[in-house]
Protein backbone atom coordinates (compact mmCIF):
# COMPACT_ATOMS: atom_id res chain seq x y z
CA UNK A 1 0.00 0.00 0.00
CA UNK A 2 1.25 3.30 -0.93
CA UNK A 3 1.99 5.55 2.28
CA UNK A 4 0.29 8.89 2.52
CA UNK A 5 -0.67 11.40 5.22
CA UNK A 6 -3.96 9.56 5.70
CA UNK A 7 -3.08 6.27 6.38
CA UNK A 8 -3.16 5.66 10.10
CA UNK A 9 -0.29 3.24 11.82
CA UNK A 10 -1.76 0.69 14.25
CA UNK A 11 1.52 0.98 16.52
CA UNK A 12 1.76 3.30 19.07
CA UNK A 13 5.20 5.58 19.98
CA UNK A 14 5.50 5.66 23.59
CA UNK A 15 7.85 8.70 24.66
CA UNK A 16 9.53 10.03 27.82
CA UNK A 17 10.48 13.18 29.38
CA UNK A 18 13.16 12.38 31.76
CA UNK A 19 15.45 14.90 33.91
CA UNK A 20 16.00 16.68 36.73
CA UNK A 21 13.16 19.13 38.30
CA UNK A 22 13.01 22.18 36.82
CA UNK A 23 15.17 21.51 33.79
CA UNK A 24 11.86 22.68 31.67
CA UNK A 25 10.01 19.31 30.92
CA UNK A 26 6.15 20.09 31.55
CA UNK A 27 7.26 23.46 29.32
CA UNK A 28 8.60 21.40 26.92
CA UNK A 29 5.43 19.09 26.64
CA UNK A 30 3.27 21.94 27.13
CA UNK A 31 5.17 24.00 24.03
CA UNK A 32 5.14 20.98 21.53
CA UNK A 33 1.48 20.17 22.45
CA UNK A 34 -0.48 23.28 23.26
CA UNK A 35 2.03 25.64 22.15
CA UNK A 36 2.31 27.06 25.61
CA UNK A 37 5.21 28.20 27.87
CA UNK A 38 4.31 29.12 32.18
CA UNK A 39 7.10 31.00 33.81
CA UNK A 40 6.30 29.99 36.90
CA UNK A 41 7.77 26.72 38.59
CA UNK A 42 5.05 24.69 39.49
CA UNK A 43 6.11 21.10 40.74
CA UNK A 44 3.11 18.70 40.11
CA UNK A 45 2.51 15.26 41.47
CA UNK A 46 1.98 12.29 39.91
CA UNK A 47 2.74 11.63 36.32
CA UNK A 48 0.86 12.78 32.98
CA UNK A 49 0.95 12.34 29.33
CA UNK A 50 -0.54 13.76 26.02
CA UNK A 51 -2.15 11.38 23.41
CA UNK A 52 -1.72 12.99 19.72
CA UNK A 53 -1.76 11.95 16.24
CA UNK A 54 1.42 12.82 14.31
CA UNK A 55 2.43 12.88 10.85
CA UNK A 56 6.18 11.11 10.59
CA UNK A 57 7.61 10.35 7.11
CA UNK A 58 4.11 10.47 5.76
CA UNK A 59 2.27 8.54 8.38
CA UNK A 60 0.20 9.31 10.70
CA UNK A 61 0.58 7.75 14.05
CA UNK A 62 0.08 7.78 17.43
CA UNK A 63 2.31 8.89 20.21
CA UNK A 64 2.27 9.09 23.78
CA UNK A 65 4.24 11.86 25.43
CA UNK A 66 4.74 11.08 29.23
CA UNK A 67 6.20 13.72 31.58
CA UNK A 68 7.31 12.33 34.92
CA UNK A 69 5.61 15.67 36.47
CA UNK A 70 7.83 15.99 39.65
CA UNK A 71 7.99 12.02 40.20
CA UNK A 72 11.90 12.76 39.76
CA UNK A 73 12.00 15.08 42.74
CA UNK A 74 12.13 11.76 45.09
CA UNK A 75 14.70 10.03 42.98
CA UNK A 76 12.67 7.54 41.75
CA UNK A 77 10.69 7.45 38.39
CA UNK A 78 8.17 4.18 38.63
CA UNK A 79 8.85 1.46 36.17
CA UNK A 80 5.41 1.67 34.98
CA UNK A 81 6.63 5.02 33.09
CA UNK A 82 9.53 3.01 31.35
CA UNK A 83 7.37 0.39 30.50
CA UNK A 84 6.70 -0.10 26.61
CA UNK A 85 9.15 3.30 25.89
CA UNK A 86 10.78 3.76 22.10
CA UNK A 87 11.96 7.27 22.76
CA UNK A 88 13.22 9.27 25.17
CA UNK A 89 13.85 13.69 25.33
CA UNK A 90 16.37 13.13 28.14
CA UNK A 91 16.52 17.23 29.47
CA UNK A 92 18.88 19.52 31.25
CA UNK A 93 19.29 23.04 31.60
CA UNK A 94 22.49 24.74 30.20
CA UNK A 95 22.30 26.96 32.74
CA UNK A 96 22.44 24.41 35.25
CA UNK A 97 25.87 22.21 35.56
CA UNK A 98 24.27 19.62 38.05
CA UNK A 99 21.64 18.63 35.92
CA UNK A 100 24.33 18.08 32.96
CA UNK A 101 26.70 16.19 35.69
CA UNK A 102 22.94 13.99 36.23
CA UNK A 103 22.23 12.93 32.83
CA UNK A 104 24.93 9.76 33.65
CA UNK A 105 22.30 8.57 35.99
CA UNK A 106 19.52 8.99 34.01
CA UNK A 107 20.62 7.63 31.07
CA UNK A 108 21.81 4.63 32.85
CA UNK A 109 18.33 4.49 34.36
CA UNK A 110 16.43 4.27 31.08
CA UNK A 111 19.41 1.88 29.80
CA UNK A 112 18.44 -0.67 32.62
CA UNK A 113 14.71 -0.29 32.33
CA UNK A 114 13.77 0.19 28.95
CA UNK A 115 14.14 -1.60 25.75
CA UNK A 116 17.29 -1.49 23.92
CA UNK A 117 16.60 0.01 20.90
CA UNK A 118 15.10 2.89 22.72
CA UNK A 119 15.50 6.54 20.62
CA UNK A 120 17.41 8.78 22.81
CA UNK A 121 17.80 12.72 22.27
CA UNK A 122 19.48 14.79 24.67
CA UNK A 123 18.57 18.25 25.16
CA UNK A 124 19.97 20.95 26.62
CA UNK A 125 16.95 23.42 27.28
CA UNK A 126 16.83 26.86 28.18
CA UNK A 127 19.15 28.25 25.44
CA UNK A 128 17.15 31.32 25.33
CA UNK A 129 19.22 32.15 28.49
CA UNK A 130 22.85 31.66 26.80
CA UNK A 131 23.94 34.87 28.67
CA UNK A 132 23.83 32.72 31.84
CA UNK A 133 24.94 29.41 30.43
CA UNK A 134 27.14 26.59 32.20
CA UNK A 135 27.47 24.47 29.90
CA UNK A 136 29.00 24.42 26.35
CA UNK A 137 27.24 23.14 23.26
CA UNK A 138 29.97 21.25 22.85
CA UNK A 139 30.15 19.58 25.81
CA UNK A 140 26.72 18.65 25.34
CA UNK A 141 27.58 17.60 21.80
CA UNK A 142 30.60 15.58 23.38
CA UNK A 143 28.42 13.74 25.44
CA UNK A 144 26.13 12.73 22.69
CA UNK A 145 28.30 11.52 20.14
CA UNK A 146 30.57 9.03 23.26
CA UNK A 147 26.58 7.96 24.01
CA UNK A 148 25.16 7.32 20.71
CA UNK A 149 22.35 10.06 21.48
CA UNK A 150 20.78 12.58 18.99
CA UNK A 151 21.61 16.08 20.78
CA UNK A 152 19.57 19.34 19.67
CA UNK A 153 19.69 22.64 22.38
CA UNK A 154 16.10 23.41 22.86
CA UNK A 155 14.03 26.33 24.39
CA UNK A 156 10.34 25.99 25.44
CA UNK A 157 10.21 29.72 26.38
CA UNK A 158 11.01 30.68 22.45
CA UNK A 159 10.39 27.39 20.76
CA UNK A 160 13.93 26.95 19.17
CA UNK A 161 13.71 23.04 18.47
CA UNK A 162 10.80 21.59 20.71
CA UNK A 163 9.04 20.31 17.28
CA UNK A 164 12.01 19.40 15.49
CA UNK A 165 13.50 16.91 18.43
CA UNK A 166 10.09 15.28 18.75
CA UNK A 167 10.15 15.04 15.00
CA UNK A 168 13.99 13.55 15.11
CA UNK A 169 12.97 10.79 17.62
CA UNK A 170 10.01 9.57 15.87
CA UNK A 171 11.84 9.45 12.35
CA UNK A 172 14.40 7.37 14.03
CA UNK A 173 11.90 5.03 16.04
CA UNK A 174 10.44 4.73 12.09
CA UNK A 175 13.67 3.79 10.63
CA UNK A 176 14.06 1.17 13.27
CA UNK A 177 10.78 0.06 13.00
CA UNK A 178 11.18 -0.29 8.87
CA UNK A 179 14.58 -2.28 10.01
CA UNK A 180 13.12 -4.36 12.02
CA UNK A 181 10.40 -5.87 9.73
CA UNK A 182 12.29 -6.55 6.66
P1 LIG B 1 10.25 20.43 34.95
O1 LIG B 1 10.31 20.34 36.44
O2 LIG B 1 11.45 19.79 34.31
O3 LIG B 1 8.96 19.95 34.37
O4 LIG B 1 10.42 22.00 34.59
P2 LIG B 1 9.28 23.07 34.23
O5 LIG B 1 8.77 22.85 32.84
O6 LIG B 1 8.27 23.12 35.31
O7 LIG B 1 10.17 24.41 34.21
C1 LIG B 1 10.87 24.85 35.35
C2 LIG B 1 11.11 26.35 35.24
O8 LIG B 1 11.95 26.62 34.13
C3 LIG B 1 9.83 27.18 35.03
O9 LIG B 1 9.97 28.37 35.76
C4 LIG B 1 9.82 27.46 33.55
O10 LIG B 1 9.17 28.67 33.23
C5 LIG B 1 11.32 27.54 33.24
N1 LIG B 1 11.63 27.12 31.87
C6 LIG B 1 11.30 25.95 31.27
N2 LIG B 1 11.77 25.89 30.02
C7 LIG B 1 12.42 27.06 29.81
C8 LIG B 1 13.14 27.61 28.69
O11 LIG B 1 13.28 27.02 27.62
N3 LIG B 1 13.68 28.87 28.87
C9 LIG B 1 13.56 29.57 30.03
N4 LIG B 1 14.12 30.76 30.10
N5 LIG B 1 12.89 29.06 31.10
C10 LIG B 1 12.34 27.84 30.99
Amino acid sequence: MAENANVECDCMFKIVLIGDAGVGKSNILARFTRNEFCMEFRPNIGFEFASMMLQVEGKMVKVQIWDTAGQERSRAVTSAYYRGVVGALLVYDITRRETFDNIQRWLRQLRDRADSNIVIMLAGNKCDLNHVRAVQREEGEALANVEGLLFLETSALDATNIERAFQAILTQINHIKRLRAL
